[in-house]
């Protein structure tokens, strides 16, 4: 097998056992990498049902084929486990080097059982894997504890994936950070190494990965760089503004939600975009392992000093989500999220949740205590005050640590939570794009944009323009295809960044160069579909009831938009969600049928 080492690192937590396994080429042709490894052992190995920070739950660290080649981007790992946020899959994927140090290493992916009863690390050098004390990390922020490490372990090319303090004290939106300021963010991952009282796994690696053909790789990797490097955004927008070059093309489009969703236009938003961020306080770019774009920002502020970031997505969900315009807080607080190891869509999330019930009195200042921020649109102040508080669960950070559906329920008010599956909405305001709340419906995960970004065809024209207020056929179509599309490039270990200016053709010929299988497009597609249903199964068998779950907030459905391009628009869920369940191939109560199981080689699972 070439790509693969087809080893896999089994971990137990409660007895403190490591121990090697192997698969085989067959098995990689039907699962690839990353979620398909990752789903396929969850769905085999653990009752869906468990508590999420249970020793009963597993946690993998998958890479992929393409993980650690010369592919661009190639240089992923996926974190897949049983989420403390939605109670449904978690599949959180990070950059930077981890994942391609752990491929070095020798290892395809790790499966992670049991818990601690004391604070551990995983330290893999190699073949030479054990766990380690952990108790003196224990606390510690993303950069102290990868400090620590380095000296430790006297080798400052060690690469680490970490909790910070929110994962230790089971922040249900915890993120598993790696490289610093790389996060696997997404559905509390990091919460699940905390519950397994795991606080990093460290990898050092001296392997190459063998390819099958190198010299046909080589050509095949230049001819789809230079496409990445020729492409408008991947090899323009992206290097020149970091991710944040979105904010003024969304905004002026009118989906940039603003104030939870009440508003999709921010009167501030120029103040607060790439350009502006590049202007200010942009010092260079950081790219990840084995990536052209190079999208990540390293910026410098007077407070905190050099960091890194924020992406789009953060800077929205701290700024114009809560109201708040002032960039510069808007980076230290992405910092300070990174350093206790926090996703930041779903933190700033919570605190647009807790503005909103403050605003219509829902929440009271006496709930907070008569020291803190009131939660005022605009006021910088929360997130001074509450990162730290969330991450340690102080006062009132306790009931936010909860994030934001549990908070709204507290206050008997889920209208104002703005998410889905219990996890909170990204930068994207679907009354502007449809196809995109059809995605964000159905998706695996809750509330994502990632995993089917339909921003691409309805509002940025890849791979072709499609009308945003367009509920025919072709859309629900594309939204199945972008799903199944980004779940193939996922496993593959590649970064969804590369669909600015690739295609699934693209795909297929680096990994068939790469592992010299002879696969169609529709074939690898298929892999994506089969990776798509088999995370289903697993959120029906966890419990998902489609027709009550697989919906938007009432807000989207119900409130037009009052502004903007797409005034007067909500999303039409109701008549794409049955076009949806029988493109799939469905039930019309979004199950999956015993033919589409069979079809797909999961019935056995
Ligand atoms: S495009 Fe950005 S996030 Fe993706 S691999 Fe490159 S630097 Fe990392």
């Amino acid at each position: 097998m070439f790509a693969y080492w087809g080893k896999i690192l089994r971990v137990n937590l409660t007895n403190g056992t490591v121990k090697e396994e192997h698969f085989g080429e067959e098995f990689a042709k039907k699962w690839l990498g990353t979620r398909g490894f990752g789903i396929y052992y969850l769905l085999k190995e653990m009752d869906a049902t468990v508590d999420p920070l249970s020793p009963e739950n597993k946690i993998i660290y998958a890479t992929g084929p393409l993980t650690g080649t010369t592919a661009p981007t190639g240089g992923r790992y996926m974190v897949i486990t049983k989420s403390p946020l939605t109670g449904y899959i978690a599949m959180a994927n990070s950059g930077g080097f981890f994942g391609a140090e752990l491929k070095f290493a020798g290892w395809d992916a790790i499966i992670v059982e049991g818990a601690s009863d004391h604070p551990v690390y995983l330290y893999i050098n190699d073949e030479s894997v054990e766990l380690r004390d952990a108790s003196h990390l224990w606390g510690k922020t993303s950069t102290e504890t990868e400090e620590v490490l380095k000296e430790e372990i006297g080798d400052k090319r060690i690469r680490v994936a970490l909790i910070g303090p929110a994962g230790e004290n089971l922040v249900r939106f915890a993120a598993v950070m790696n490289d610093e300021h790389r996060a696997a963010g997404r559905g509390g991952v990091g919460a699940v190494m905390g519950s397994k009282k795991l606080k990093a796994i460290v990898v050092r690696g001296h392997k190459r990965v063998e390819v099958a053909d190198r010299a046909k790789f080589t050509s095949v990797v230049k001819e789809k760089t230079d496409k990445l490097r020729n492409d408008p955004t991947a090899g323009g927008g992206l290097p020149k503004y970091g991710t944040a070059v979105l904010v003024n093309i969304i905004n002026q489009n009118g989906l940039y939600p603003t104030r939870n969703f009440q508003y999709s236009q921010f009167e501030y938003a120029e103040e607060q975009s790439g350009e502006a961020m590049a202007a200010k306080y942009l010092i260079r770019n950081k790219p990840c392992y084995a990536c052209p774009i190079g999208c990540g920002r390293v910026n410098k502020l007077p407070t905190t000093g050099v960091t890194e970031g924020p992406e789009y997505e953060s800077i929205w969900a701290l700024g114009a989500h809560n109201g708040i315009n002032d960039l510069a807080s808007i980076i230290e607080a992405n910092h300070w999220a990174d350093e206790y190891g926090m996703d930041t869509i779903s933190l700033g999330g919570t605190l647009a949740t807790a503005m909103e019930l403050y605003e219509k009195g829902l929440l009271k200042q006496e709930d907070l205590g008569e020291e803190a921020p009131p939660f005022r649109w605009g006021n910088t102040e929360v997130l001074h005050y509450y990162i730290e508080k969330i991450a340690k669960r102080e006062g009132f950070g306790d009931k936010l640590a909860e994030g934001g559906y549990r908070l709204a329920e507290m206050y008997g008010h889920t209208e104002y939570f703005m998410g889905v599956k219990k996890q909170e909405l990204p930068a994207y305001d679907p009354r502007g794009a449809e196809g995109h709340g059809l995605g964000y419906a159905t998706n695996n995960r809750g509330g994502c944009h990632i995993k089917q970004y339909m921003i691409s065809p309805e509002i940025l024209g890849y791979p072709y323009k499609m009308d945003p207020h367009d509920i025919g056929d072709e859309k629900v179509k594309m939204v199945i295809l972008f799903q199944d599309l980004t779940a193939l490039i996922d496993a593959a270990g590649l970064c969804v960044f590369t669909t600015f200016g690739l295609g699934a053709d693209d795909y297929r010929d680096m990994l068939n160069a790469a592992l010299g299988w002879d696969l169609s497009t529709e074939e690898y597609l298929k892999i994506g579909e089969r990776i798509w249903n088999a995370e289903r199964l697993f959120n029906l068998r966890a419990g998902l009831d489609p027709l009550k779950e697989d919906t938007l907030p009432k807000r989207l459905l119900e409130e037009p938009v009052r502004n903007g391009p797409n005034k007067g628009h909500v999303v039409r869920l109701h008549l794409m969600l049955p076009k949806y369940y029988k493109f799939r191939g469905w039930t019309e109560d979004g199950k999956i049928t015993e033919e589409k199981m069979k079809e797909l080689g999961i019935g056995e699972l």
